[in-house]
């Protein structure tokens, strides 16, 4: 009848799972916001210095590959104008050089012609005032069929005028002196007469015995250059304008006042175009200048800086914009790993917390990843399972008695006190049986230790097997088994009490020895809860010794006279 049995008992898990020091513990998830959250200082935490970093980084790259690409676009602009501006005055210069040799050669001709040097002659030697009509109405002809001359006048040799056909202006003294002394085709200077800006073209008349008999003169329209001052290179806004050594307006592509002209940011007789950024009628501008020597006067070129420099302004908004753009993605990338790096880490420091904190059933979220991070927590889950078995098993090990697998004297005290406050506070029914094993030393004398260890063994289990889910059975020390029955009334607790003995004494036998069968019996004391638990155990104690003295193989209780057992 002696069987070997398992420590595991319904009866005693169920009862254990009373106990709040071994209740099992559902394991706690710290993956998302478990746990107190540390108010962490503003940029303390790993994903916000990782995030700022990313994000200056990458804000310190827009900001200079902005700057490299604008100074990139700026010098080949630059080289553009540089290269734009003087090329464009050079081929204007000729232009414009082309235009006043043709009008010099064009009044030097006319100046040759016979049919005017014989009226003029004949006008000023013999005083022919037909001869001088003559040479009206031949100036008259030409002049109509040259429209870049506004007029044509003869001056004689006391720079008089003689014969004069177009325009009338009354000419300034200084044209008139300096124009005596005229011995080849020449051009003046810029002149202001009657608030215009002129230039005149003078060739000598010469008879035929190269007597000077005055000059042939013609004032030019320089408006007619304006068209030669044009250029599709140029923007709108751009100005190319002559001026003469003195400084003096003559033409320009653009109608603007005189005054506007200007050379003093530019040298006054540039060899080579000089390429200048200066202002100018209140306007940023880049200009360029050069002198052209045939005419003495120097061709000016200005444009806007702004519009010449446009596309540095946009491209480095674009390039700003875009790069901008390209670090916010990459700010949010990072933020997004930093965030999936610091969340596992934040949730394994809770759960390490909790782990110092006394709970060991932590888990935290695991995802399908297969980074340092998930298996970092991969491992610190199956650490943690491992902890929490181990401390189950140690638990269960320190309330356990090593022999019978029964709950342990510790264990009994821990829960009777604990029964003890609730039957106090509900005033419920709690029973306690107390058993003894009869005459135990004798058999341990006679057969062992280690066949006594086997009969605690055996009727351990029959305690086991034939207690109620509800009762808790622990070995209380030697051979003594002691049973805490909540909601139990006396006669349930001394018929349980009585199944028991019965149990004992036909089930638990000595192997191999059949006569001492009938040796194996137990007594058992029976008491219900008063007022305290010290007084609820020696109730017990005292009936168990009146079990033991009434003979054994019996129980008694409190409050009972007797009850017998069977013999
Ligand atoms: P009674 O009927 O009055 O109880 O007589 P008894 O001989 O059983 O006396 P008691 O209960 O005082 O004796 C208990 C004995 O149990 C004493 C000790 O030798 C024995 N014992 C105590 N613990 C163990 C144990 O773990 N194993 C074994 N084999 N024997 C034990
Ligand atoms: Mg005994």
């Amino acid at each position: 009848m002696h069987r070997g049995g398992e420590w595991v008992s319904n009866t005693h898990a169920k009862a254990a799972s009373g106990d709040a020091a071994t209740a099992p513990e559902k394991p706690t998830a710290v993956a998302k916001h478990n746990g107190k959250r540390h108010r962490s200082k503003p940029f303390g935490s790993l994903r916000s210095k990782f995030s700022l970093f990313v994000l200056t980084a990458t804000l310190m790259t827009t900001l200079v590959v902005s700057l490299i690409s604008t100074h990139a676009t700026r010098e080949f602009l630059h080289s553009r104008v540089e290269q734009k501006l003087p090329s464009l005055l050079k081929q204007t210069a000729d232009k414009v050089k082309l235009w006043y040799d043709q009008r010099l050669h064009e009044i030097s001709v006319f100046a040759s012609a016979s049919t005017l040097i014989g009226a003029i002659t004949d006008f000023t030697v013999h005083g022919q005032e037909q001869s001088r009509k003559e040479a009206e109405r031949f100036l008259g002809y030409l002049l109509q069929n040259s429209p870049k001359f506004s007029a044509l006048f003869v001056l004689g040799k006391e720079h008089q005028p003689i014969v004069w056909v177009g325009k009338q202006l009354a000419l300034p003294r200084e044209f008139l002196d300096r124009n005596t002394h005229v011995n080849g085709t020449s051009l003046s200077d810029v002149i202001i007469a009657d608030d215009k800006v002129i230039q005149i073209a003078s060739s000598p008349l010469l008879e035929f015995q190269e007597t000077k008999l005055g000059t042939l003169n013609a004032i030019l329209t320089v408006d007619s250059l304006e068209q030669h001052l044009k250029a599709s290179e140029l923007s709108d806004t751009a100005l190319m304008y002559l001026v003469d050594s003195n400084g003096n307006y003559v033409a320009s592509n653009q109608p603007i006042p005189i005054d506007y002209a200007t050379m003093q940011e530019l040298p006054s007789q540039p060899q080579e175009p000089v390429l200048k950024e200066y202002t100018n009628r209140k306007q940023h501008v880049v200009g360029s200048a050069l002198f052209v020597p045939e005419i003495e006067n120097v061709l000016v070129v200005e444009e806007s800086y702004s519009e010449n420099f446009a596309p540095v302004v946009d491209i480095f908004w674009r390039t700003l914009a875009i790069n901008l753009g390209i670090a916010l993605l990459f700010s949010i990338g990072a933020y997004r790993i930093a965030i999936s790096i610091s969340r596992p880490i934040e949730a394994l420091s809770r759960g390490v917390q909790q782990i110092a904190a006394g709970k060991t059933n932590v888990l935290i979220d695991e995802t399908s990843s297969n980074d340092e991070i998930n298996m970092l927590t991969r491992a610190f889950n199956s650490m943690t399972a491992r902890l929490h078995e181990k401390t189950k098993a140690l638990q269960k090990l320190s309330v356990t008695d090593g022999l019978t697998g029964l709950y342990n004297h510790r264990f009994f005290q821990l829960y009777l006190s604990k029964e003890e406050k609730i039957a106090k506070r509900n005033g419920k029914e709690l029973a306690l049986i107390l058993c003894d094993i009869d005459n135990f030393k004798l058999l341990n004398d006679r057969l062992g230790h280690g066949e006594g260890d086997k009969i605690l063994e055996r009727v351990a289990e029959v305690f086991k097997r034939h207690t109620r889910t509800s009762d808790v059975v622990a070995r209380y020390g030697g051979d003594e088994f002691i049973i805490v029955a909540p909601n139990t009334k006396l006669e349930v607790a001394l018929e349980l009490a009585e199944q028991l003995r019965r149990v004992v004494a036909d089930k638990v036998s000595i192997s191999g020895e059949p006569e001492l069968r009938a040796r194996i019996t137990m007594s058992a004391g029976v008491a219900t809860f008063t007022h305290d638990s010290k007084t609820l155990f020696n109730d017990a104690d005292q009936a168990l010794y009146r079990a033991k003295k009434a003979g054994r193989n019996c129980v008694r209780a409190v409050g009972i006279k007797q009850v017998e057992g069977i013999a």
